[in-house]
């Protein structure tokens, strides 16, 4: 993929995911490998929607050095070149506030994935790192020690959620399946819920999510 693919491709991305509601505001980013050595992410509180080519920053894989682009780049470059370093059957990583998968990251737990089509896509379960401030290299690590060849989706504790995979496409699409299985995850506590096993972080969820309209109160 040339330089220039590479940073159009990011930015259609970042629009379908602030369509549908995955970045809330300027949060979220998205990184893609241009050949072995760089790869393109999207600047530092970028308006998505009025991002051009040249604001998508490129930079070498090694070192973090910048090599096109004169915004700075997201604050979560570290954790997206963790990703493709580790992961190089990766071309992208994308970081979403996605709402639902988000709501789950509050529970600081892995997620099994049940649905044999969401497997394929996530793998048999979605890991929850440790919890750890947006934008510091303290995030990037606690990801890097989560990574596993076989996962491609990681819930980052209080905060959000990074996907893995081959193609841009492909990774929108895991964040999708995500979102889905922690949504039946919701539905499902919500059926079987008994004050003894709703701890006090998943009452308050399941509460927001009601009130949000995002799930159907529990009869
Ligand atoms: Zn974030």
């Amino acid at each position: 993929m040339t330089m220039d693919q590479a940073r159009r491709r990011v930015i259609a991305t970042c629009i379908e995911l602030a369509d549908k509601g995955y970045l809330a505001g300027t949060g979220g980013n998205v990184a893609c490998r241009i050949d072995d050595k760089h790869f393109a992410i999207t600047p530092s509180a970028s308006d998505y929607y009025s991002m051009l080519p040249d604001d998508v920053c490129v930079l070498r894989l090694d070192d973090l050095v910048r090599v096109a682009g004169d915004r700075r780049p997201s604050v979560e470059h570290k954790l997206h070149a963790n990703v493709l370093r580790a992961r190089g059957d990766c071309q992208a990583s994308i970081h979403t506030h996605q709402p639902i998968a988000s709501a789950y990251a509050l529970l600081g737990q892995d997620l099994e994935i049940l649905l044999p089509a969401h497997r394929s896509m996530l793998g048999r379960k979605a890991i929850c790192t440790g919890y750890a401030p947006s934008g510091t290299g303290w995030l990037a690590s606690k990801l890097r020690k989560s990574l596993r060849p076989e996962i491609n989706a990681y819930f980052l504790r209080n905060h959000g959620v990074v996907c893995c995979g081959p193609t841009l496409g492909d990774t929108v699409a895991r964040a999708e399946a995500l979102e889905i299985a922690c949504s039946d995850f919701f539905r499902t506590a919500i059926t079987n819920r008994t004050d003894s096993d709703c701890d006090e972080y998943l009452s308050e969820v399941l509460t927001l999510l009601v009130e949000k309209e995002e799930l159907e109160p529990a009869p």
